[in-house]
């Protein structure tokens, strides 16, 4: 899986991790070997623009960590980046088999493997989850893989809807549904027929399955090796039936893997498996981090740049927490906790989190504190100078006038965030005196 391009991006990394300090043009000139790399690899053109552009943002922004080099640092960026992209939005979670008889509906283009998936998935689903798994080939137009589907289903003991002639793939279907409800199955698998290309009549035919069976799941199997032709296949699939995820198979060639990356951003399916081999066990569930762990094949360094990471932020946490507990929370530091909650989703987020703030959460909230309060607050403290932040205290009338008017806000506003600021600082104190604070931070972090 990956060779290639993990080849490439070794290449790229191992001279980039070598170097101690780097300029912004060495990280620049690497990143466009990446690109190079991703494009070669057969990652769509926005896709890849598009990751470079973050990894470079990030980059540049990142905090320096002692004992890992800048090199390090990036590998960790693009390594996170690369998780990023494969994820997408949101965990598509389990394969959604409740309800009994959930039915799943396989599609695809014929020698794509979508047949042997569904007996691999099959196979999963009665070895690991228990299930009672019956499964019905569709495809009418060839014997051969109406036979094949039932000799698989011999060889791992899964039951086939025996073939009847003549039937067409609705009644294929309708039989397998009324079968699977009849006979017990939590799961049923219908095959649908394949075509050497997409076509209108197979869109129907598979359409009309759908309207009949409702599938709970509806898996696009599609070869990896073939890039993005593998992606176009997903978005017209969807288009014409509308699928709930993808099964990559052939990632076991050394493939230029491109469509893992691309499928999720360009179609916004997530791939729910890849297939690893002719075998019948051949399927892993599609795990972003590993898999993005085996295109970078720099494990040790991401575990090395998290390791500094983690202790760079009980450093702080630790150093944040000892001020604190002394009393001395100045604006700076309540900059610094408003622009972490308002990173965090706001307050809510944040005040979950401090022991004992759950119901003064709730309250600030019904009191109408949301986060453009936050950055009403965030506006006035950089509307003071240095000395101002560092000791709020010798804020007077005129002080606070100029300060108001420098943020578009009022006085009041000033005087509202000033006895915030007090409260929080006893509250510190009161913490720092146990070990609560500390840990507190920490989460935040
Ligand atoms: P279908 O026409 O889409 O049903 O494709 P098949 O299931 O008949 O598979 C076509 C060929 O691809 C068969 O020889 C399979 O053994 C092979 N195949 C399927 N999945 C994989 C895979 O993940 N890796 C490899 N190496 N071969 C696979």
């Amino acid at each position: 899986m990956f060779e290639n391009l993990s080849e490439r991006l070794g290449g790229v990394f191992d001279r980039l991790t070598k170097q101690g300090a780097l300029s912004e043009e060495d990280v620049r000139s690497a990143l466009r070997e990446v690109r190079v790399a991703l494009l070669e690899a057969d990652v769509s053109l926005p896709v890849a623009r598009d990751f470079i552009k973050r990894v470079e943002t990030k980059a540049t922004g990142a905090a320096v960590t002692k004992s890992v080099t800048p090199g390090q640092q990036v590998v960790k960026i693009v390594h996170d980046e690369l998780v990023a992209v494969l994820r997408g939005e949101g965990d598509p979670g389990a394969l959604k088999i409740d309800n009994p008889p959930a039915p799943i509906l396989m599609v695809g283009l014929q020698g794509g493997g979508k047949t042997t998936t569904t007996a691999k998935i099959a196979k999963r689903l009665k070895e690991r989850e228990k299930k009672r798994v019956l499964m019905a080939s569709l495809d009418t137009n060839r014997p051969a893989a109406m036979e094949q589907l039932a000799i698989l289903g011999q060889q791992i003991g899964v039951d086939v809807l025996p073939i009847v002639k003549g039937e067409s793939a609705v009644q294929i279907a309708r039989r397998a549904k009324s079968q699977a409800t009849l006979g017990g199955y939590d799961v049923y698998l219908l095959d649908t027929a394949g075509r050497l290309q997409i076509d209108e009549v197979l869109m129907a035919e598979v359409a009309e399955v759908r309207d009949v069976v409702h599938p709970r799941e509806t898996l696009l199997v599609v070869d990896g090796l073939t890039g993005q032709v593998a992606v176009e296949v997903a978005q017209e699939f969807d288009a014409k039936v509308g699928i709930t995820g993808v099964v990559l198979t052939r990632m076991d060639g050394d493939g230029r893997g491109g469509a893992a990356l691309s499928m999720r951003a360009v179609t916004g399916k997530p791939i729910r498996f890849v297939g690893t081999g002719e075998k019948l066990d051949a399927l892993e569930t599609f795990e972003p981090e590993r898999i993005a762990g085996r295109i970078l094949g720099m494990g040790d360094i991401v575990a090395l740049v998290e390791k500094a990471q983690a202790t760079l932020e009980a450093e702080q946490a630790e150093r944040m927490a000892k001020r604190f507990a002394k009393g001395l929370f100045n604006m700076n530091d309540l900059k610094t906790q408003l622009e972490q909650m308002l990173k965090m989703g706001g307050m809510q987020g944040l005040m979950g989190m401090l022991p004992g703030m759950g119901k003064a959460a709730k309250q600030m909230e019904a009191a109408g504190f949301d986060d453009s309060v936050l950055r009403r607050q965030i506006a006035l403290i950089n509307s003071m100078t240095k000395k101002e932040r560092a000791n709020p205290a010798i804020l007077q009338a005129s002080r606070k006038r100029r300060i108001a008017a420098g943020a578009g806000l009022q006085v009041s506003d000033l005087n509202q965030l000033l006895k915030m600021h007090r409260q929080m600082a006893d509250m510190m104190k009161k913490m720092g005196k146990g070990g609560m604070l500390k840990q507190a931070i920490r989460q935040m972090m």
